[in-house]
C-alpha cells in the first residue's frame, strides 16, 4: 500500500510497480472516476464529493474496496493499493479484511508540500487510461494520450482552491496513518523527489529490502 500526498507521484509509481511485481494496481480514485464516467447513479453520488475535493464517506469506500479485494482471488494473489486506506477507520477495515495475514507493507512516499503544489497545478491526465502528463512534458501530439489515444485534460479537482482542501484533508485524515502503520511495524519511508525512474528504483529497493524480495 502506498501513502503520500496528492501529487506525490503515487499514480505514476504504482503503475510502474504493478508492472515490476506483476500484480494489479488498485486505485480507489481511478475506480471512483470510472464509476463516475459510467454515468451510474452511484457515480453521481460520488461526483459531489470528488469535485469538491472532499473524501467519499468511509462506509461507501470500504464497501467498494472490500468487493474489489475479494474479487478474483486478488487478496491472495497480491496487489498494490493506491488511495486506500486514507482514514483510520478505513485502515481498520482493511486490517480486518486482510486478517490474519495482513498487509505486507505500507510505503510513505514523501514529497514536500511546495513541490506537490507545483506538480498538481501542472498535472494533466488521460481521461481514458489515467496516464499522467504535465504542461512541461505533454503527450507527443496535441494532448492526445501516447498510450491509448484518449483526451488528456486537467482534473476538475486539480484547480487551486480544491487542491488546498485536498491537502488539508490529507494532513488531518491520512497523515495519522503513517504513525498507525509504524505502530504495526509495517511502515517504510521513501524519498519521492527526483526523476520517476530514480524514485521507482528507491521504491523497489525499499520494498524488496523489507519483504526479502518475496513480493517479486
Ligand atoms: P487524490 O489522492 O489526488 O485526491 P485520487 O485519484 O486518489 O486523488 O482520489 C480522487 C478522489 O476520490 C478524492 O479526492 C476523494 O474524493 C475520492 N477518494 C479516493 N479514495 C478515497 C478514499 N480511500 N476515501 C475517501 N475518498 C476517496
Ligand atoms: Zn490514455
Amino acid at each position: 500500500m502506498i501513502l503520500g500526498k496528492q501529487g506525490a507521484g503515487k499514480g505514476t509509481q504504482c503503475m510502474r510497480l504493478s508492472r515490476h511485481y506483476v500484480v494489479p494496481h488498485i486505485s480507489s480514485g481511478e475506480m471512483f472516476r470510472a464509476e463516475l464516467k459510467s454515468g451510474s447513479e452511484a457515480g453521481q453520488r460520488l461526483n459531489k464529493f470528488m469535485k469538491a475535493g472532499e473524501l467519499v464517506p468511509d462506509d461507501v469506500v470500504i464497501d467498494v474496496m472490500a468487493h474489489r479485494l475479494t474479487a478474483d482471488g486478488t487478496k491472495d494473489k497480491g496487489f498494490i493499493l493506491d488511495g486506500f486506506p486514507r482514514t483510520t477507520t478505513q485502515a481498520e477495515a482493511l486490517f480486518d479484511l486482510l486478517a490474519p495475514e495482513g498487509l505486507d507493507l505500507a510505503v510513505d512516499l514523501q514529497v514536500p508540500t511546495e513541490v506537490v503544489l507545483r506538480r498538481l497545478a501542472a498535472r494533466r491526465v488521460c481521461q481514458d487510461c489515467g496516464a499522467n502528463y504535465s504542461v512541461d512534458s505533454p503527450p507527443a501530439v496535441d494532448w492526445i494520450c501516447d498510450r491509448c489515444g484518449g483526451e488528456v485534460v486537467q482534473r476538475e479537482d486539480d484547480r487551486e482552491e480544491v487542491i488546498a482542501r485536498r491537502l488539508r484533508l490529507y494532513e488531518q485524515e491520512t497523515e495519522p496513518l503513517v504513525a498507525w502503520y509504524l505502530r504495526h511495524d509495517k511502515l517504510v519511508a521513501v524519498d519521492g523527489l527526483g526523476p520517476p525512474d530514480v524514485v521507482t528504483g528507491r521504491l523497489v529497493q525499499a520494498i524488496d529490502g523489507r519483504l526479502g524480495g518475496a513480493a517479486a
